[in-house]
């Protein structure tokens, strides 16, 4: 029996009707300079309209990828928005990417178009001549001396205001299109060297902001005032742009101003309810709150993810500031939010940090289990150890041109890569990675591509990147050498040789030379035993100075 109800395509355009029709008065503020700067989302949705006719006049149609390079603020809202509501797709670059990377997926995503912030501009010049489908930059807030950086690198170098700032204030939004055709597009740095491009569609971005207003989730609602620290170009800043747009919140906006110091000024002038961000962010936060006695208690819930969020830190705000930390767990993959970890009902603030600690439990939507090595599932009974495949209308189901098809299981679930317990109450706990990655306050490193790059060096044999706890940073790189035969090459002359390649806060502090590097059967570098010896301090570390900046 077929059902009575009406089929309507949930849709991004209908998201930004949503929130103009009913919420014209709520505000984006975005971090300057020397203060803020302030919209409402009545002038947002005007600009978004500006924004899709001019793209439309550059030939920009269904489908069609629009890439930008920008912080968070008022205008990549306004992309937010327009590009998916006319029907083309938001592709949004992480700026912390190698260039070698970001070159890649600006070519493989065939970006037409780049939006891009003034004080991004020396960082896309140095890749922009090697993005080959690339056509038109528009360069927010542009001075000469910008477009005269970006000039001559074969795409059409515009002032972002001369292009969008004379068109109409009204567009035909696309509420009648396909849901599950794409609407946005991120990539994630894969386990072995090229990034991979996930595409979420109209329907995967509606279903999960829904399911980020949730009470059992975020719970946001008119009244919250939302600050996504997290940048809007690691995974649509957890979604929060759209959540907080479809319930009305108002939006604040950090810009480039993602340290402690320019953070808490911002938070003190905009009183924020909802923040999110990775734990390194929040650690610095509390650091500098608590020795500037800065008064945070205008927050209600401070969402942590990204890694795992150190019990140390909750406590602190807890006790320090007097506010909440929820820990969440997601990946570019998932949407990202697909777990969170309120604890359950009916238990003493003591008996609740047990629950809070762990990794979180699924959204409704998304559907978790553990799988042993041998692909059979294993309980949940907050004992048995396997990896998380995830499923549901968020989660993605193969990556962008089929890349990396065994990240999936035969059933179609996704392989996280994330391992560890699920308990009798849902409850999983990440103990650790099955993925050959490094997550350093919140970004990755590849240990492939750095291993790569240090066997390609003179002197060296064999190298070995795993990742290894720090406390400021969540992980580190740590660099397991083997000198070739004759070789006395130094960790000090090794970093500086891949000063070249990678960028400074990608580059190792701690080396250790070795004569071999573990191997499993079948004839793999075994990261478990390398980084267990490390754990058991068996391993003669050097480190070398000089933090990531
Ligand atoms: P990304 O795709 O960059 O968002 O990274 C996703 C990965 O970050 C996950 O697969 C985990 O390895 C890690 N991650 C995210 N949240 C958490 C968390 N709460 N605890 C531990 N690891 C996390």
């Amino acid at each position: 029996m077929q059902s009575t109800m009406q089929d309507v395509p949930l849709t991004l355009g209908s998201l930004l009707r949503h929130g103009l029709a009913n919420f014209g008065t709520s505000k984006v503020i975005t971090c300057t300079d020397g203060g803020t700067r302030e919209v409402t989302f009545t002038e947002v949705g005007e600009q978004a309209a500006q924004l899709a006719n001019a793209l439309t006049g550059l030939g920009i149609a269904d489908g069609d990828r629009v890439g930008t390079f920008m912080w968070n603020n008022a205008e990549h809202l306004v992309a937010y928005l327009a590009v998916p509501g006319m029907g083309a797709v938001l592709h949004t670059l992480n700026v912390r990417l190698f260039p070698e990377q970001l070159t890649y997926i600006a070519n493989h995503a065939e970006d037409r178009v780049i939006i891009v912030d003034r004080s991004l501009v020396p960082l896309l010049a140095g890749v922009l001549a090697d993005m080959k489908t690339v056509e038109h930059v528009l360069v927010i807030a542009a001075d000469d001396e910008s477009l005269g950086t970006l000039s001559g690198k074969g795409p059409q170098v515009s002032r972002y205001e001369d292009v969008v700032g004379k068109q109409p204030t009204s567009f035909a939004w696309r509420t009648d299109i396909d849901e599950r055709s794409a609407a946005c597009m991120c990539y994630t740095s894969g386990t072995t060297g090229n990034p991979k491009g996930v595409v979420y569609s109209h329907r995967s971005a509606y279903l999960h902001s829904m399911a980020a207003c949730m009470g059992s989730a975020f719970g946001i609602g008119e009244r919250d005032r939302v600050l996504p620290v997290v940048p809007m170009f690691h995974v649509n800043a957890w979604g929060l742009p759209y959540a907080a747009w479809l319930a009305g919140a108002d939006l604040l906006m950090p810009d480039r101003f993602l340290q402690a110091e320019g953070l808490c000024p911002f938070m003190s002038t905009t009183k924020p309810t909802i923040v999110a961000g990775v734990p390194t962010v929040w650690s610095a936060v509390l650091r500098f709150a608590v020795e500037k006695k800065i008064d945070l208690s205008f927050l209600e819930t401070v969402v942590c993810g990204g890694s795992a969020v150190p019990l140390s830190l909750m406590k602190g705000f807890q006790e320090q500031l007097g506010v909440k930390v929820v820990q969440a767990w997601g990946m570019t993959e998932t949407s990202p939010m697909a777990a969170i970890a309120h604890p359950p009902a009916g238990l003493t603030d003591d008996e609740e940090w047990a629950y809070r600690e762990k990794t979180g439990r699924v959204f409704a939507g998304v559907e978790c289990r553990i799988m042993a090595d041998d692909g059979t599932q294993l309980p949940a009974d907050g004992e048995a150890v396997g990896e998380f495949e995830v499923r549901g209308p968020w989660v993605t189901g193969s990556y962008f041109d089929g890349d990396d098809p065994d990240r999936f299981s035969p059933d179609g679930w996704l392989r996280t890569g994330d391992v560890g317990t699920l308990d009798p109450l849902g409850f999983m706990q990440i103990t650790d990675r099955s993925k050959d990655v490094i997550k350093s306050g919140g970004e990755w490193i590849s240990s492939v591509d750095l291993e790569n790059t240090l066997m390609g060096f003179a002197g060296v044999l064999e190298a070995a990147v795993v990742a290894v706890p720090d406390e400021r940073w969540g992980e580190r790189p740590l660099a397991a050498i083997v000198r070739a035969e004759g070789s006395k090459v130094t960790a000090e002359e090794l970093r500086h040789l891949l000063s070249s390649h990678l960028a400074r806060w990608q580059l190792p502090e701690r080396w250790a030379f070795i004569d071999e590097v573990p191997k499993t059967s079948v004839g793999k570098f075994d990261k478990k035993v390398l980084r267990k010896r490390y754990a058991n301090g068996e391993l003669d570390v050097e480190t070398l100075g000089a933090p990531p900046a």
